[in-house]
């Protein structure tokens, strides 16, 4: 499995005000919106493209296009949080949502909504903020696997050893793209250090 964490010294940046306690809602959706930004680009750096002649004000000449839509898929609802700047970069990319639940006594996912656009023959980038033990990461990739999709990648903000683990052994033809790689899980399967519950920092809950 090919295993990406960016680094860049704004990620880095940004990855410790996500991570700071004291953080608000307001700003930690700003610094989730840079990060993913960076993730974006790291993560559609190998999309392929066409030519294509245009009339720039003074003479002709050939450039290339993005050749084929992208389709995102976030798991919600963490996930919501980094469809959009994946729209300010890509504006047609297609948004499929996969929703699965964190039993907070198990660590066990469960589905409870799954709508996905064509994925046959595009690039489909599952996006999930906290890859911890992998197991929704997992259950994302068998589910947008079984539509269709064969050009797959996973895009996280932060990872522990244990998911990236995971999604190798059972996907292991699946790039990873991440933030940050983390030391550890809790006993409740947090990510360690981490940065708490990336979906109540988000919203407030
Ligand atoms: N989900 C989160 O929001 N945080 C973690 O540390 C693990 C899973």
């Amino acid at each position: 499995m090919a295993l990406t964490v960016i680094q860049h010294p704004l990620a880095a940046h940004v990855l410790t005000h996500l991570r700071d306690q004291t953080t608000k809602p307001a700003l930690f959706r700003t610094l989730c919106h840079q990060v993913t930004l960076l993730l974006a680009l790291e993560a559609t750096r190998d999309l392929a493209t066409e030519e294509k002649t245009i009339e720039t004000p003074l003479e002709r000449t050939t450039g290339r296009i993005l050749a084929r839509p992208l389709v995102i898929v976030p798991i919600l609802r963490a996930g919501l949080g980094m469809v959009e700047p994946f729209l300010d970069l890509f504006p047609d990319v297609s948004v499929g949502y996969v929703g699965l639940e964190r039993n907070h006594a198990t660590a066990i996912a469960h589905s409870y909504y799954c709508k996905l656009p064509p994925v046959a023959g595009r690039r489909v980038l599952i996006v999930d903020p906290m890859l911890a033990t992998g197991g929704s990461a997992v259950q994302a990739l068998d589910v947008v696997k079984a539509a269709g999709a064969r050009e797959l990648a996973l895009v996280c903000i932060v990872a522990a050893p244990q998911g990236v683990a995971l999604v190798e052994q059972r996907h292991p033809d699946v790039p990873v793209f991440l933030g940050a790689l983390d030391r550890d899980l809790n006993a409740r399967k947090y990510i360690l250090p981490g940065l708490g519950d990336f979906g109540d920092r988000l919203y407030g809950t």
